[in-house]
């Protein structure tokens, strides 16, 4: 009878003494589980009964599907191969398994052989020759379906050598592995498969906690600490986008080399992530695991050519010791990523050791993301409303709003105190849209009491590069019969300079309605000002920080004076934030910036307070 299974392609797992899966590779698909999810699971979890033609085992989503088995045991581990006579892929594995490998058919005969198995047998030709030919000693003989084969012998070949032989069988074909007799090679290149990447070759999170409990306990012996080092490339998505995979495939193994060249034998790389390394490095003092971190980060930032062209990456590290942060490989690691997203904030090409007030804050962080959810149920939240006053006329052209929480136990918390705490996760996006229509609420109020001013927005880089989110706009100005110049997006210049498909499309869905844009915190980012030139900007906003010192400090004062200046002649207004004295007002009076914004005309204003200011600034008697 002819056997009836899916079409599925095959799956090799590679076991562990305990019949843990250590290795996966081959299309997972048909159990619905990513390889990530096989690893660690107990094979005989698949399993749901054993049937006449092979296994019934379960997949992800319940249903059941016939497998055909086929398993060989190599010193500890057992190769657990689901397969149905996909010949493509049984000659992948023999072409890539880095031991004797040979395809043999029912006759016996060989059909395919890689170049190690072509070596073994010198001089002669192997395809077409039978096993019993090539290995004329061969002794154990197995009779299983139509084959006889070999199983797990030694067998000496023509020119004396001897070699270990070990065969997994299926319906049409058997894959004959052999290897000469002490090396272990099956068993090792296995391991390897199962525990390095297949891309860079580096060894997994697997064989990774090993290595940190092996260099503990020389750490110990030695009096040393041991680094863990979380490495995360920067902006690694963008060589992605803007070029091709194989090219992001080709820096990840140059990083993956340069790092190896980099660093002593015994210390560890392992790829534990895309982009994402941890490395395991011992030393004495925390000055040497500063020198290795820079010595890396340098050998990582030398430029790599790609095609025609040469880029650079840069790389944020994150550093957790042992013993001082921890005894425990898992969380180690943690730290060190933990660590890693502080350098990051840091910007690009900057690392940082983690400390404790990181676990901190990221506990206070699910905790206020907690009383945030409340928050928006409680309506605890309101919009304060800063002038911005036009230099000329000195009447109020519009307002910026800004978030405040009226907290039950703590007051008035500003933004920067909960912000930054779900700006990276689900939560800002209800935060942004709570804040988008309350600012279009205002604006129909104001537009109520005949008062034709705009309102300026902030927004978040997740938000503002959530899918829908120009149509959000769009719908909150209907809602509020608005139309689309009331309403102004500020996003921060970092947002801008990202140079994500995300932020351009939404920046060109946003044009498209009429909605402007205006660029905060200008001068702040690693200021592109080809950017300025092609995204449609309206405003921009220049950095307190420049203000402060543009009375003391003339350099500070020079660059506010050309940011005018690049406003004015690229038709960009321009407003100068945190405006806090008479002096300073007037000195930007004179450089002629286009409105200004701050304590010396207004703090931010609740709704009510900020119309009675319109009035008496925009009427005065
Ligand atoms: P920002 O966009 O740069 O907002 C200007 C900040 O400067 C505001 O702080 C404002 O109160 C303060 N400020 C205004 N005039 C002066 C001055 O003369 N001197 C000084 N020293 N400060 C002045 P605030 O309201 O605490 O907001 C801080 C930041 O929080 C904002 O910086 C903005 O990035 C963020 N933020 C505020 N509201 C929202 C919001 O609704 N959504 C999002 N995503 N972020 C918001
Ligand atoms: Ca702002
Ligand atoms: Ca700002």
């Amino acid at each position: 009878m002819k056997k009836e299974y899916h079409v599925y392609g095959c799956v090799l797992f590679v076991l562990n003494q305990k019949g843990e899966i250590v290795k996966v590779s081959g299309n997972t698909s048909l159990y619905g589980y990513s390889k990530e999810e096989l690893q660690g699971r107990l094979f005989s979890d698949l399993r749901v009964q054993k049937i006449d033609n092979g296994e019934l085992h379960r997949r992800k989503d319940g249903s059941t599907v016939t497998v055909s088995v086929h398993t060989i045991k190599i010193a500890e581990r057992k190769v657990v191969m689901l397969c149905h006579e996909e010949k493509d892929y049984l000659l992948s594995v023999v072409n890539t398994i880095e031991v004797g490998a040979m395809l043999v058919d029912k006759e016996n005969k060989v059909v395919h052989a890689n170049e190690v198995a072509n070596e073994l047998f010198t001089k002669n030709e192997i395809i077409g020759k039978t096993l019993s030919e090539l290995l004329p000693s061969s002794v154990n003989f197995r009779q299983k379906y139509a084959f006889t084969l070999p199983v797990n012998g030694v067998y000496r070949l023509q020119n004396k050598e001897e070699v270990l032989v070990y065969s997994l069988i299926f319906d049409e074909y058997a894959m004959v592995f052999l290897e000469p007799v002490g090396s272990n090679e099956t068993l090792n290149r296995l391991n390897f498969m199962a525990y390095h990447d297949e891309l860079t070759s580096l060894p997994t999170r697997t064989i990774l906690r090993d290595r940190i409990y092996q260099n503990f306990s020389l750490a110990r012996r030695n009096g040393e600490k041991v680094a863990i080092l979380f490495l995360d490339l920067d902006d690694f998505k963008r060589i992605n986008d803007n070029f091709s995979h194989r090219h992001g495939n080709l820096v990840l193994q140059t990083v993956a080399q340069r790092m190896l060249s980099t660093l002593r034998e015994s210390d560890t790389i392992s790829r534990v992530g895309g982009d994402e390394f941890v490395i395991v490095i011992r030393a004495r003092e925390t000055k040497n695991i500063i020198r290795v971190v820079r010595k890396i980060r340098e050998a990582i930032s030398q430029p790599i050519e790609l095609g025609k062209e040469k880029i650079s990456i840069s790389s944020s590290i994150g550093i957790s010791l042992y013993p001082d942060d921890g005894t425990k490989a898992e969380e180690l690691i943690h730290k060190a990523d933990m660590a890693m997203y502080k350098a990051k904030a840091k910007g690009k090409g900057c690392y940082a050791f983690y400390d404790d007030s990181l676990t901190i804050a990221a506990k206070e962080g699910t905790r206020i993301e907690h009383d945030i959810q409340l928050a928006l149920q409680r309506k605890e939240f309101e919009l304060y409303y800063q002038p911005i006053v036009s230099l000329v006329s000195k009447k109020v052209i519009g307002a910026e709003a800004l978030i405040r929480w009226n907290h039950p136990k703590r007051g008035l918390v500003l933004p920067n105190e909960f912000i930054p705490y779900i700006e990276r996760g689900p939560l800002i996006m209800e935060v942004g849209e709570w804040t988008i229509e309350q600012a279009c609420q205002e604006l129909k109020t104001l537009r109520d009491k005949n008062i034709q001013i705009n309102i300026s927005v902030n927004t978040s880089a997740t938000h503002f590069q959530q899918m829908g989110f120009a149509q959000l706009v769009k719908q909150a100005l209907k809602r509020n019969e608005l139309s689309p110049e009331d309403l102004i997006i500020e996003l921060t210049e970092r947002t801008l300079m990202e140079d994500s498909p995300a932020t351009k499309s939404t920046i060109s869905e946003l044009n498209f309605l009429g909605v402007k844009l205006s660029l905060d915190d200008f001068g702040t980012g690693y200021s592109n000002l080809k950017y300025l030139a092609t995204m449609p900007v309206s405003i921009l906003k220049i950095d307190m920080s420049f203000i402060r010192y543009i009375l003391t400090n003339p350099k500070d004062a020079e660059i506010v004076r050309a940011m005018i200046g690049l406003g004015k002649s690229l038709g960009i207004l321009t407003v100068a934030e945190g405006v806090e004295s008479e002096k300073q007002f007037e000195r930007l009076k004179e450089y002629e910036v286009d409105a200004v914004q701050g304590y010396y005309f207004s703090p931010p204003l609740k709704s009510s307070e900020f119309v009675e200011f319109i009035s008496e600034t925009n009427n005065p008697l």
